[in-house]
């Protein structure tokens, strides 16, 4: 999966992007916590204005610190450029904002992120954009949508919370034999373990808030792709201000440096969790790609170096279940968030699709006693006696 003549992904998240010129020899990107940059030669002034020569004008458009970001990004997705926002649904937004006008019409899964999927329901409908959500794994009815024309096919794998698996090269040949662009949310494979570019997507994006900074103290997003994408998506973002931060830019630097010894670790604990669970009388349903029996192992293990840190599962005796298992786990945040170095767990009803009605839920298929579970970075044996103690209050 790593590109055989640059570096390798590990050294990747170490190096790429570092070696900015104006550091004055500090060896860490330090905060450039500067509004403007300012220029005393008005000519040079005018052609970094104008793009002609490199620098930085007004942060809201580009800064130091986050370029570097930027630049660590790209070269982990190996992109031609990239771009970067205040959030990951403001790289979503602003990129389907970009792409998409009045008479348009984009395909996608029903099974996409909770606020991604507010935007197909409720905005892109106000600006007479025509919204198709397939059943995520049916691939053939995606392809038949694809085939009735569209501008955007939007897909995400894997999806949260249930962990299903599309297969990103058959439906983006499918999309692009129609002339559609294909976006696809990397948030949960990460580049270590999945590359969309290389399966055929023309741009990827990622909330950067979870394991990409992996530490849950800095909200962010990315897109990459090629150059013309991303400069008309950058031009957007320049002029609704949905920009990253410098000091968010930073802890996400930070935290990227060890992203391949994160994921790896966290993937690892994941499916060590996920066949501890399976054999457990008091589970109802594990959700990992990385079983062999989840019904797209195959083309997860196709497309996907491991499996990732994220799992579900239900429990036994519905949501009352739910109430008393969650209190109980002594090594896990129950937060709205994943991807972080630590466990996390929460039910979906109030986390990712805490936007979505029980109605909305219920149609994308969403359990109410569905339970998330971010793996983090801890010794698994911990995590599986903690989960272990916890199940014992739920009656099987
Ligand atoms: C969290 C998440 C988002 C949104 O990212 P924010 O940084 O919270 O705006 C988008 N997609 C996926 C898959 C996510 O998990």
């Amino acid at each position: 999966m790593d590109n055989c003549r640059g570096p390798k992904a590990a050294t990747k998240v170490v190096w790429a992007g570092e070696q900015e010129e104006m550091w004055k020899h500090s060896t860490q990107v330090p905060i450039v916590q500067s509004v403007s940059f300012g220029y005393d030669d008005i000519d040079e002034w005018l052609k970094v204005g104008q793009g002609k020569k490199a620098g930085h004008i007004y942060s809201r458009n580009t800064n130091p610190t986050v370029r570097v970001f930027e630049e660590k990004i790209r070269e982990l997705e190996d992109a031609e450029a990239s771009t970067s926002f205040a959030t990951g649904m403001a790289a979503i937004s602003n990129t389907l904002f970009t792409l998409l006008s009045p008479g348009d019409r984009v395909v996608s899964i029903k099974d996409s992120y909770g606020g991604t999927s507010k935007l197909f329901l409720e905005f892109l409908p106000r600006f007479q954009i025509e919204v198709k959500l397939c059943e995520t794994t049916d691939h053939e009815e995606i392809e038949k949508e694809v085939s009735k024309g569209c501008k955007v096919l939007y897909l995400e794998s894997p999806t949260n919370p249930t962990l299903k698996i599309v297969d990103i090269a058959r439906l983006a040949n499918a999309a692009h034999d129609e002339g559609a662009l294909v976006v696809v949310d990397n948030t949960f494979a990460t580049p270590i373990n999945q590359k969309p570019l290389e399966l055929g997507a023309d741009l990827v994006i990622h909330s950067a808030t979870k394991f990409l900074g992996g530490h849950a103290d800095a909200l962010g997003g990315a897109v990459c792709g090629s150059s013309d994408l991303i400069e008309k998506i950058y031009h957007y973002r320049e002029i609704t201000g949905a920009s990253l931060n410098p000091m968010a830019a930073y802890l996400l630097l930070r935290g990227m440096k060890t992203l391949y010894l994160r994921v790896c670790r966290q993937s690892k604990n994941a499916l060590k969790i996920a066949r501890f669970l399976q054999g457990r009388k008091e589970v109802e349903n594990v959700f990992y790609p990385g079983l062999e029996n989840h019904p797209q192992h195959e083309i997860a293990r196709r497309q996907m170096r491991a499996f990732g840190g994220v799992l579900s599962f239900t429990i036994k005796g519905g949501f009352d279940s739910v109430r008393n298992f969650l209190p109980r786990l002594k090594y896990a945040h129950r937060a709205a968030n994943l991807g972080s170095v630590e466990t996390i767990v929460g039910p979906p009803s109030v986390t990712s699709h805490v936007e979505c009605t029980p109605e909305e839920r219920k149609a994308m298929r969403i359990p109410e006693e569905l339970i998330r579970y971010s793996v983090g970075i801890e010794d698994v044996e911990d995590l599986i006696s903690d989960l272990e103690q916890a199940l014992s209050c739920v009656s099987a």
